[in-house]
């Protein structure tokens, strides 16, 4: 089953991808991991996304599209998860795009709901792993060692982006560009779209998204 997990920042998309891709074996495809692994290795895509990332704003398609088209066209047969791709109405048209050519569908669409006032105390307690992405939240789940990750031994920080001026933008960009998406994908039918509670823990959301996949709600 291929996925598209789209919501506003701090729904959980990034941690329920985690879960998907330890226990069933999917791809993750993270447009925000990439643009951060770019920038941390200066290559030529991260000194462009750089400035829209430290700012809280959309990189421009014509780079995420290009990056995302890479990213499908390398995958042989692996099932995937898009987080946090598409972005805006231009993205969703050009993914069919790239669906088509590349023979792959798209099995459900999730949109986890997360009320706001929840939202700011999700981003603003975040904390990610540097080298792997793992993510940890200082207050329901902090890395048993502080500032060490896990999963690697990586150092756990605060990303720039998750300072409280960067959220207000982000949180902004969500509600122009990436909110219409519910009405671009709700079109698509209830087998298809599907909108899910993304408040309690991260083991609560993980049993509902399966049990929609499973067909048993
Ligand atoms: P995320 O990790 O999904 O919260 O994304 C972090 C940042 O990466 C966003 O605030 C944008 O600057 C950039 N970004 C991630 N995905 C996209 C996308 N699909 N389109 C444009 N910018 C993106």
């Amino acid at each position: 089953m291929n996925l598209i997990l789209f919501g506003p920042p701090g729904a959980g998309k990034g941690t329920q991808s985690q879960l998907l891709v330890e226990r069933q074996k999917m791809k993750q495809i993270s447009t925000g991991d990439l643009f951060r692994a770019a920038i941390k290795n200066s290559t030529s895509l991260g000194k462009e996304a750089k400035g829209y990332l430290d700012a809280g704003k959309l990189v421009p398609d014509s780079v995420t599209i290009g990056l995302v088209e890479e990213e499908l066209g390398a995958l042989k047969g692996t099932k995937f998860i898009l987080d946090g791709f598409p972005r805006n109405v231009a993205q969703a048209d050009a993914l069919a795009n790239i669906l088509k050519k590349t023979g792959k569908t798209i099995d459900k669409v999730f949109f986890v709901e997360v009320p706001i006032n929840l939202l700011l105390g999700r981003l603003a307690g975040r904390r990610v792993c540097r080298t792997c992405a793992t993510v940890y939240h200082i207050e329901s789940k902090p890395p048993t060692k502080e500032n060490v990750c896990d999963a690697c031994g990586g150092e756990v920080y605060q990303r720039a982006d998750d300072k409280e001026e960067v959220i207000r933008t982000r949180l902004e960009a969500y509600e122009t560009s990436t909110r219409p998406l519910k009405e671009y994908y709700k079109a698509k039918g209830p087998q298809t779209y599907v909108e899910i509670d993304g408040t309690g823990t991260s083991e609560q959301v993980f049993e509902r998204l399966t049990r929609v996949m499973q067909g048993k709600s």
